[in-house]
Order: structure tokens, then C-alpha cells, then sequence
């Protein structure tokens, strides 16, 4: 019955309005149900949980904000909820939702959309996204070496890409290409039974294990002109969907840390060492309030960004500045929930060394740690000091 102890310290759930907690419990009940229960295992197995997939779309939350006009701020809760419960299934609907989804929401035209959009929210059709390549990754507006040409109706996809979360079950997948004509990078969806395309699972990750990260290779793929996403045309276009996703890949970074702070709180209250418990410790005490505080701070910040994106106010500067400084707070966070648990902290089935575990690539997704800090740097100085 203690009331500062769910996570919640500053009330920021207080925000949304009754009806939108609703629906956040809801959210957290389906988590409850379905996804912790078999998280752990599928971790280890590095398997997907296919089951899930009916489950989620009866849950019914692809497109949160554009469909079902949430605010932004519920959407976000609820990025962090799936996050707390499992970082891999988040990433799963991160990629499903955000990153694929937001390209067809932003990019296609009204008729695209209505042809596709219904089975996407449906999720009769999962999809990817596929931008990062082999030789193309912080720096993938320059990076992208992927090849499109037009020949008559159609165009013609050579080339690689790398780290494509879903991409070894996706339906579709959408791949950027760089036009050989006028050199820009489009945007194609690109049906993954098509001949030519091939998907190989990276195997042996020890972040995000059951999400199913792929090397994907497109050998003179024949896309038909109708799947050319007609606002497509450039890494600027690219970039819109970025912009969001990066905030959602911030809150995220908040999720790990409640994450974190859950399974830590529980641990140095239960423990005893010395004839006491670990949380009678002033030093444990100190690494808990530093935790909280690190997880109250990044919320505080996403609280403010998503205010602005309700206005349309919010920038690419916004979303990186808040993607870099919620991933550093909860690379800090992890690693003292995980050195609070002692040894049980490195053993998966003790829950934190998976949280320890998964913050690394949110760490590194949606622009690593330097690149956001790059994004935040050139927009308070003027100066671009990529290179
Ligand atoms: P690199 O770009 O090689 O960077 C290596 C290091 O160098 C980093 O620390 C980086 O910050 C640093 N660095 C690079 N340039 C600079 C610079 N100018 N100044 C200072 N430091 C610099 N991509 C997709 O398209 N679709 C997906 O679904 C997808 N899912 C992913 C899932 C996972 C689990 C991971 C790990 C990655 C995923 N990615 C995906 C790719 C991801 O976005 C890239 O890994 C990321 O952008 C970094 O690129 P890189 O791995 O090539 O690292």
C-alpha cells in the first residue's frame, strides 16, 4: 500500500483524461494476460510469439494517433507500457505500427492507402521497414546504396539492407532505394514473396531476441509503379516518419526504466543481507531515488514533447534531444537495477538482466546516442558537425 511505489511518482498518469486511463488499463490488463507471462521464454528461444498476433490486433491499437485519435500522450503511455511488460514485443509493434505503418500513413497517396491501410490496422498483413543497410547506418541519407530503376511500369530493386526488425515473416516490407535517374531516395512496398527478395535471420543478438531481425537482399526485384508510395520521393520524405517514431522510441527508453525501477524495488525490499534488507542500505536507497528520478525526469520530458505534438509543434530537434536524453538516463537506470540484483542480475529469468539487456538497442535504434546528440548540437549552434 505504499503510494509512491507503482512508478508513478509525480502523477504524470493524472494528465490524461479518465476515459483515456481506461483504455491505459486495459492495455496494461492485455500485457498482463498475454505478453509477460511468455516474454522470458521467448526471449531465450529468440523465437517470435506468432500467437500473439491475432491477440494484438483484437486489442486493436495499430495507429493510435492518425486512426484512432489518441493523444499523443496516451500513445506514448502506451509505448511505455508495452516496453515495461517486454521490450521486444514493443519493438515488434514499433516496427509493425510506427516505422512501416507511419510510412504508408505518410507517404502513399489517398488511393494506396485505401487499398492497403485496412489490412495493416488489421494486422492481416504485418509489415517492416527496411532503411539501414550494410554499409548504410548512422549515416543513411548518404548510406543508401540500394538501387530503384525505372523500366516502363515498373522498377527494378538491386541491393542490401540490414537489421529489418520482422522481416523474416513480414507480408510487406517498405525498402528505401536510391532512384539511379535523379538520385533521390524513394520508397517502395515491396510484397516479400516477390522473386528476388530473400530475408536471413541474424542470429546469436543478445538485445531483443525475439524480435526477428533480418539481412535482407533484393536481387533485380520487379516492383509494379502502384507501389512506388507516391510521397515518397526523398530522405526528407523519409525523415517525417523518423521524427515520430524517434519520440516513440524515447518513450520507450522511459518504459525500460520503469521496467527497471519495478523489478529492483520489489528485489532490495524482499532481499536480506546482513540480517536486514537490501533497501535498508542508505547506498542501495540512493541508487533507487537516482533510478526514479532518472525515469521521472525522461518522463517529464516526453510528458512535454508530446504536448507538442498535439500542437503540431513538435521537430526532428525535439524528438532528438528527448530519444538521447532518455536513453542515457535509462542506460544508467538498467545498470543499477541490474547491479542491485546481484548475481541473479546477469540470469535472464530474474527479469532484469533482459531490461539490462534490451536498453542497448534502444540505445542504438532511431539514431544511435551521437547522432541524436549531432541532430540536438546543429540546431543550437548552427554548425552540422557530422563530419
Ligand atoms: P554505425 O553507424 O556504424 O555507428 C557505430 C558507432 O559510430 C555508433 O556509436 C555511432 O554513434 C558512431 N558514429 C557514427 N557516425 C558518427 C559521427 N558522425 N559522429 C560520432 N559518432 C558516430 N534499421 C531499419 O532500417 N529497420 C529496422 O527495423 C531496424 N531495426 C533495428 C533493430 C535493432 C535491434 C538494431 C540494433 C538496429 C536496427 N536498425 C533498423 C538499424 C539501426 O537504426 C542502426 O543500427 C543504427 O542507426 C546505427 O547504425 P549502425 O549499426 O550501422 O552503426
Amino acid at each position: 500500500n505504499l503510494p509512491y511505489a507503482d512508478g508513478d511518482f509525480l502523477h504524470f498518469e493524472d494528465l490524461l483524461s479518465a476515459q483515456e486511463r481506461v483504455r491505459l488499463k486495459e492495455v496494461r490488463e492485455f500485457l498482463d494476460a498475454e505478453v509477460r507471462p511468455i516474454a522470458r521464454d521467448a526471449w531465450n528461444a529468440a523465437e517470435f510469439p506468432h500467437h500473439l498476433i491475432p491477440k494484438l490486433a483484437e486489442l486493436d491499437i495499430v495507429s493510435p494517433v492518425r486512426r484512432l485519435g489518441y493523444s499523443p500522450l496516451l500513445a506514448g503511455f502506451i509505448h511505455a507500457e508495452f516496453t515495461r511488460a517486454d521490450t521486444s514485443i514493443a519493438t515488434f509493434m514499433g516496427v509493425h505500427d510506427g516505422l512501416f505503418t507511419g510510412s504508408i500513413e505518410l507517404l502513399a497517396s489517398e488511393e494506396q492507402k485505401q487499398a492497403w491501410l485496412p489490412d495493416i490496422y488489421a494486422m492481416k498483413k504485418i509489415g517492416a521497414f527496411g532503411l539501414t543497410e550494410p554499409l548504410g547506418g548512422s549515416d543513411v541519407a548518404g548510406g543508401t546504396r540500394t538501387t530503384a530503376e525505372r523500366q516502363g511500369d515498373s522498377w527494378v530493386l538491386n541491393g542490401e539492407k540490414r537489421w529489418i526488425g520482422n522481416a523474416t515473416f513480414s507480408d510487406w516490407v517498405v525498402i528505401y532505394a536510391r532512384d539511379v535517374a535523379d538520385d533521390k531516395v524513394k520508397a517502395f512496398l515491396v510484397d516479400t514473396s516477390r522473386p528476388g527478395y530473400s530475408a536471413t535471420k541474424i542470429e546469436n543478438k543478445i538485445s531483443l531476441r525475439t524480435v526477428q531481425n533480418a539481412d535482407i537482399t533484393l536481387a533485380n526485384v520487379v516492383v509494379p509503379d502502384e507501389f512506388h508510395l507516391a510521397h515518397g520521393n526523398s530522405f526528407r520524405d523519409t525523415n517525417k516518419v523518423l521524427r515520430s517514431t524517434r519520440i516513440g522510441v524515447a518513450w520507450q527508453a522511459v518504459g525500460q526504466q520503469m521496467a527497471a525501477f519495478d523489478v529492483a524495488r520489489k528485489h532490495v525490499v524482499e532481499r536480506h543481507q546482513f540480517g536486514q534488507p537490501l533497501a535498508a542500505n542508505q547506498m542501495v536507497q540512493d541508487q533507487l531515488a537516482t533510478m526514479l528520478g532518472n525515469a521521472m525526469a525522461s518522463m517529464g520530458l516526453l510528458v512535454r514533447v508530446a504536448q507538442l505534438e498535439a500542437n503540431d509543434q513538435a521537430t526532428e530537434e525535439h524528438a532528438a534531444l528527448a530519444k538521447t536524453f532518455a536513453s542515457a538516463r535509462m542506460r544508467e537506470t538498467v545498470a543499477m537495477g541490474r547491479s542491485l540484483l546481484g548475481g541473479n542480475g546477469i540470469v535472464v529469468d530474474f527479469e532484469m538482466a533482459k531490461i539490462f539487456a534490451d536498453a542497448e538497442a534502444i540505445y542504438t535504434y532511431e539514431g544511435t546516442q551521437e547522432i541524436n546528440k549531432l541532430i540536438t548540437g546543429r540546431s543550437v549552434t548552427g554548425i552540422s558537425a557530422f563530419v
